[in-house]
This record gives structure tokens, sequence and C-alpha cells, in this order.
């Protein structure tokens, strides 16, 4: 048996890893997941025929009957724009129940002390990990799930200059605790104590990081916690001597690792200087320009911008999130071909964290069959915008905000952006003046070059491509 389990877990493990390659792509994105989720069927199976002699089978039964239930429907139904929200709230339950094993453990082994032989090095020091990191996780997904869902306010909620000193107290005192447990310096009547002390503390200290860390950085903050909830996961899995726990874990772990370095240097931002919190609130008023004098906007209409796209050379389209709410990728494909009927050159520029989650623009342009040529990446398009005619923001804001680059006391200073403002002219579809995410006001939507076609984004591409083909 032992043999067949073993081999059941390394046919798994080809599999995450096989699937894994195919996320590399939007092309073999959906084969890769598929791949990867029947891998982790297998390991279920193999763990299942590993604890055959149980005597928990109702419990083990009713558990997955709950996770189905529970698990299935939010994440067929879910819209593709509450992405993040759900990985948020998928990851949290992870490092959940990471924490909730530890616990079980150390319950089940009274204290690490009532073992028939005594327990080695790794399952304490696995479990006392596994319940802290698992216990930040869990905490730091739920504000971070009620950040994204708006449910709480995206601006930072923290002490000021009181937060890291609070922050390192919390950790000390967690992991003090463990290290109480550890060395066995408890009884065993006290030391449930302790145990309850360790998730705790690191229940507060995972409150503590993400509340004052602000709405714009939470695609990194979401990475990381993913990150974190691989790592408790394998140690669990080394507490628990479960490999299928250990390798899943480590995956996640490290290319939650690599994506969150990824994300953070598109942001041009510093993992700590992240965790330390206090970026992408508050904000100017909409309408206050630099000087204090209130701007206005210009209108344009869908006429007006037809006849400008049509007798351009170039144009960029810059897509963001609102493209992602109005579903507007189709229609913009089918302006798009009319223009390069007319011989206007269209290409698309695409941020790395534009819309809400990472490849978000870059998923719903491919499933409008816009070609992969046309998708240029920040930095290779960047230089392109001076020589171009006109820039289409559709349901962009946050990535195109020239703030960034040039305005010290904005609250996204430094995170590279689109240089949408040095195109000839700028149109942007919209539906009216509001922020984006990182809820700041945006001076290219008052430039003199920049005109705003208000409504959905769908509607709107609907009404220029009615004009193109009129012209
Ligand atoms: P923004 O959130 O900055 O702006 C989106 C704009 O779309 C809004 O200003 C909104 O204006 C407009 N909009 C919304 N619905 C529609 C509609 N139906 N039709 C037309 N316009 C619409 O988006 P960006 O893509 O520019 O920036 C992404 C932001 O999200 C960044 O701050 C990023 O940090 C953050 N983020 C990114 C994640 C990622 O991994 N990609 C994950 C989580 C957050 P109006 O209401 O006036 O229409």
């Amino acid at each position: 048996m032992t043999y067949l389990v073993n081999g059941l877990y390394i046919i798994a493990f080809g599999m995450f890893i096989y699937g894994l390659m195919g996320l590399t792509g939007p092309k073999t994105a959906v084969r890769g997941n598929l791949i990867a989720a029947v891998g982790m069927f297998i390991a279920v199976v193999a763990t299942l025929i590993s604890v055959r002699h149980t005597s928990n089978w109702i419990l083990i039964i009713a558990g997955l009957v709950v996770g189905i239930a529970l698990g299935v429907p939010p994440a067929k139904f879910t819209k593709m724009t509450a992405m993040p929200q759900l990985v948020a709230a998928f990851n949290g339950v992870g490092g959940g129940t990471v924490a909730l094993i530890a616990w079980s453990e150390f319950i089940n082994s009274q204290g690490f002390s009532h073992f028939d032989e005594e327990p080695t090095v790794h399952i304490v020091v696995g479990s006392l990990f596994a319940a802290i990191i698992g216990s930040i996780s869990f905490w730091g997904s739920l504000i971070a799930f009620g950040k994204l869902q708006e449910i709480l306010p995206g601006r930072p909620i923290g002490l000021g200059k009181l937060q890291q000193p609070l922050n390192l107290l919390l950790l000390i005192g967690a992991v003090a605790a463990a290290v109480v447990i550890g060395i066995g310096a408890t009884n065993d009547g006290v030391s449930q104590l302790w145990m309850i002390a360790v998730l705790v503390l690191a229940g507060v200290l995972g409150l503590a990081v993400v509340l004052p860390i602000g709405g714009a950085d939470m695609p990194v903050v979401i990475s990381l916690l993913n990150a974190l909830t691989g790592l408790s996961a394998a140690a669990a899995g080394l507490a628990l001597n479960n490999t299928a726990m250990i390798v899943a874990g480590m995956i996640v772990g490290a290319s939650g690792t690599i994506l969150t370095n990824l994300m953070a240097k598109a942001m041009n931002r510093s993992i700590p200087a992240i965790v330390a919190g206090g970026f992408g609130g508050g904000g100017t008023a909409p309408g206050a320009g630099g000087d204090g004098e209130a701007k206005q906007a210009k209108a344009t209409s869908a006429a007006d911008a037809a006849i400008q796209m049509a007798y351009a050379n170039q144009v960029i389209v810059v897509p963001g999130y609102g493209m992602a709410v109005a579903q507007a990728q189709h229609a913009v494909k089918e302006m798009a071909a009319l223009l390069e009927a007319k011989g206007v050159e269209v290409k698309y520029a695409i941020h790395p964290v534009a819309g809400r989650m990472p490849g978000h623009m870059n998923v719903l342009l491919a499933e409008a069959e816009v070609s992969y040529d046309a998708l240029k990446e920040m930095d290779d398009i960047n230089g392109e915008f001076s020589r171009t005619d006109v820039a289409l923001v559709i349901g962009a804001n946050d990535v195109t905000n020239p703030a960034a680059r040039e305005d010290a006391s904005s609250p996204i200073y430094g995170m590279p952006v689109l240089n949408v403002d040095q195109a000839k002219s700028v149109i942007v579809l919209k539906r009216s003046m509001n922020s984006g995410f990182a809820g700041i006001d945006n001076p290219l939507f008052y430039a003199d070059h920049t005109s705003m076609l208000f409504g959905d984004a769908k509607k709107s591409v609907g009404a220029v491509t009615e004009e193109l083909k009129a012209l």
C-alpha cells in the first residue's frame, strides 16, 4: 500500500508542476489549471488511502461535502472583477485550516509531551511555525477581503508611529509563547493556554499588519499572504509527515514569493515598505489642480472621438478595470478592426496591475481574440506614447496617473505608470469623474489635450464603432 500511495503522490506532484507550467500563457492556462486540479484530486485520494484504517470516515466525508458545497459555487459564479476578493478568501481559509491543523495536532499530542515517543523537533517546530503563519495569513486575508469587497475602507487604518513597535511586540510575543511550548517548559494544563496565546497573538499581528496597508497595495499583499499560506502548509506537512502538503505548500510558497516580488517591482515598491503600510489612501479632491484652482475636464462625443481616431496614424488603447466591468473587450476588438481597415495602427498598452488581478487585461483581450502581437507591456510601449496621435483610455485610471511620476506628495508617487499623458491627444472613456482603486484624483483628465467620453465603456465603444462605420 505504501508503494501505491507514494506512486500516486509522485504522479500528483508531476501534475502540479506540469499544470503550473501551463499557467505561463493565456492559451494553456485553463488546461494547466485543470491538470493541477486533477493532480490535487489524486493527492487527496492517496491521502485517504493512507489513512484508510481511521475511524473518522463520517467526519472526513462531512468535511469533503461541506468543502465542495462552499467552494464550488463562488468559484463558478464569482465575476472576473471580484476574483482578487475570492483569492483572498480562499487563501484565508487555507491559512486558517493550517492553523487549526497545528492546534489539533497539539491537542492530540497533549502539548507534545504525551507522545508514545518523544516528538521530534520537526513535529514541534513545524506545528508551531504553521500555527503562527497560518493564523497571520487567515486574519490578514480576512482584512484584505474586506478592503477589496469594500466592506472596510480601502485607506490605511493604523496607529501611525506606534504601529511598527506594536507589530514587533506581537511578533516577539507569538514567537516567545511558541518557544515556551517548544522547549516543554509548561505542564499540560497550562500549555493549552500558551498555544491559544500563539494563535491569538499571531492573529492580531495579521490584522495589525494588513489594516494599515492602503487599497492600492492590496494585490501585492494578497500575493504575499498566499506565499505565507503555502509555507505554513508545508510546515504543517512536516509535522504531519504528509508529503503532499509539503510539496504543494512549497510550490505555493515559492511561486507566491516570485509573484509577490514581480508585482512589487512592477509597482516600484519594496516589500518591507508595503508591509510598513500607508500607501494608496487619501488623495486630492476631484477637480483640484496643483495650483489650487478648480480645473474643468472637457467632454467629447462619440462622433468627435471617431473622427479623431480615424485620421490618426497610430492609436494606443489603454484598458483598465472599467473595461472589465463593462465587459467591453469584444466591442473594443470590433472597433480596432474598423480602425485598422482605415489604415490606423492599433496597439494595446498593458500595465501589470491594470484591472484587479495580475494578467487581467491579457485574459480579457485574449478572450476577445486580440492578437498577442498587438499587446505591449508597459516598458515596451511607454516610449511610443509621445509619437502616438491618440491614446484611448478605456476604464483605466490609476495606471495612467502622471502624478505617480511627477508629484512627490502623491500617495502613488513612484509607481510606474503608462505615459498616456505624453500622447498628442487623449480620449478617456469612463462614467464620471470618480477616482479609481487608489481613491485619488488623476490630473490626466484635466489636461488640455484630454477629452472625456462619459458613459459605460461598452456603450461608448459601441457608439464610436457606429460612427466609424458611417465615416
Ligand atoms: P482603476 O481602479 O484605477 O480605475 C478604473 C476606472 O474604471 C474607474 O475610475 C471607473 O470610473 C472606471 N469604470 C468603472 N466601471 C466602468 C464602466 N462600466 N465603464 C467605464 N468606466 C468604468 O483601474 P486601473 O485598471 O487603472 O488600475 C488598477 C488599480 O487596481 C490599481 O490601483 C491597482 O493597484 C489596483 N489593483 C490591482 C490588482 C491587480 O492585480 N491588477 C488587484 C487589486 C487592486 P467611473 O466610476 O467614473 O466609471
